[in-house]
């Protein structure tokens, strides 16, 4: 079960959304883990982010300077080139998988063969 940010209603894993409290639309703070976080489908969509909910939380977890921050980096022109994004995308799933691991819960998907590679090599260049 995932913990949303916003309401705190526990959603099974398979049904938890993203939510970004800066819009996904800005890329400079698309990626951040300080942006996304566990979001139920109620506060992501119906409540559209739910936000004040969000904001509390965020502050909690990282103090009451963090909107602030989020917002300025915000405003920076955000661009990635195709080696930016795979090692993002190699990251996450690193992180997936140990957050899966630390939980003792199995992967329900396959990787494909691309995600395999992806992970093999950020596992190598970056652990
Ligand atoms: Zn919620």
């Amino acid at each position: 079960m995932c913990k949303c940010i916003s309401c705190g209603k526990l959603v099974h894993i398979k049904k938890i959304q993203c939510g970004h409290f800066v819009s996904r639309r800005k890329l400079s703070t698309r990626f951040l883990k300080e942006n996304c976080f566990p979001q139920c489908y109620g506060c992501n969509v119906g409540q559209n982010g739910n936000y004040a909910s969000f904001a509390r939380q965020l502050q909690e977890t990282y103090g009451s300077e963090i909107i602030k921050e989020l917002d300025d980096k915000a405003k920076v022109m955000g661009k990635f080139s195709a080696v930016d994004y795979l090692e993002i995308i190699g990251e996450c799933m690193h992180q997936v998988n140990r957050a899966l691991c630390d939980k003792g819960i199995e992967k329900w998907w396959n990787e494909t063969g691309i995600e395999k590679t992806i992970l093999k090599i950020y596992e190598k260049t970056y652990l």
